[in-house]
């Protein structure tokens, strides 16, 4: 743990002036676990499931993955823990599932492949399920939604796979179904995707690199990957209203959850829940505990008004140095 910072493990994210927002870890590994109790997260935004995937050479069986779910949702029950459907194809690759593409990140990937393989799908939110009884704190989360037909599809299954354990014996409620936020048709059809699901996560990593055409890990392009892009921002900030509008809840598993000074303008914005590597935990609780909201939003509406990432990037550093 970072000196100095360990003393603020168990006190509130919230800012001088008591505004609170809940700070999440994304996980994957069995290790996350420990390192995320360690600085007091308050339960999973983001667990990518595709890494227990990734790391075996053939898919997990059903009762292999309920073994492996079961641990996160035990570990930080009753905080909630979010689920990510498996999110394959793109840069995330599974050696007995080969996808070859010109174009990866436009191709075959996240709830794309798992529509069209229900019975991956099926088996895994079966497995989630299974999990999660006796805890309830499971909340499924659909990645790279385009539109509302994917959203319905899966909810069918979902649906689908809840009566089909619930006829087994297992005694679970129905669980908050969510979208991810990461490519820019779901920015515009924020408002029908809200009405529809029970919460948002903006995927920032995503979001930048398909708004601005960005690849995300191409270092040929990589000073032009940059999420203070007003763009970037103001799509943000799009879906947080709309979210808000609706009275669904709204946070960010991207970068840019973990990055201070990004951080305090998400939440300015008005997110509930920041999900960060753990690494990156405190030092945002920090950075919330040292400021007012009325100064937040202020910067904030400051870089809204700025057409320029560089500009912006370099602006809310100099306020912030300045705020000490
Ligand atoms: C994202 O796209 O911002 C995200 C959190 O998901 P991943 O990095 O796993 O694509
Ligand atoms: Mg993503």
């Amino acid at each position: 743990l970072q000196a100095g910072l360990e003393k603020l493990r168990d006190l509130p994210a919230e800012t001088e002036d008591g505004q609170r927002i809940q700070l999440q870890v994304n996980t994957g590994l069995m290790t996350d676990i420990t390192r995320s109790l360690e600085r007091g997260a308050e339960g999973v935004g983001l667990y990518r499931t595709e890494i227990p995937f990734m790391v075996r050479d053939r898919f997990p069986s059903e009762e292999e993955q309920r073994v492996i779910y079961r641990e996160q949702l035990a570990a930080f029950a009753p905080h909630p823990v979010t689920m990510r459907t498996l999110d394959v194809g793109g840069d995330k690759s599974l050696s007995y599932f080969p996808i070859e593409e010109d174009n990866p990140f436009l191709g075959w990937r996240g709830i794309r492949v798992t529509l069209d393989h229900p019975e991956i799908f099926m088996v895994q939110v079966r497995a989630m399920l299974k999990a999660s009884e006796g805890h309830n704190n499971l909340r499924i989360m659909l990645p790279m939604v385009t539109s509302v037909t994917e959203v319905e599809d899966a909810q069918h299954f979902i649906h689908r796979a809840w009566l089909e354990v619930r006829e087994e014996g297992v005694d679970i409620p129905m669980p908050e179904v969510g979208v991810m936020i990461e490519v820019p048709a779901s920015v515009y059809q924020a408002r029908a995707l809200a009405q529809r699901v029970d919460f948002f996560s903006i995927g920032t990593n995503d979001l930048t690199q398909y708004l601005l055409a960005v690849d995300r890990n191409n270092r040929q392009v990589a000073s032009l990957y940059n999420s203070y892009h007003p763009a970037v921002l103001h799509a943000i900030l799009h879906v947080v209203e709309q979210a808000r509008e609706e009275g669904k809840k709204v946070s960010v598993c991207g970068e840019m959850a973990g990055e201070p000074a990004a951080a305090l303008l998400l939440m300015a914005m008005g997110v509930d829940a920041l999900s960060m590597n753990a690494s990156n935990l405190l030092k945002v609780k920090a950075a919330i505990r040292q400021v007012k909201m009325c100064f937040i939003r202020k910067l904030l509406s400051e870089v809204l008004a700025m057409d320029n990432a560089e500009v912006i990037s370099a602006y809310v550093d100099l306020q912030l140095d300045k705020a000490g």
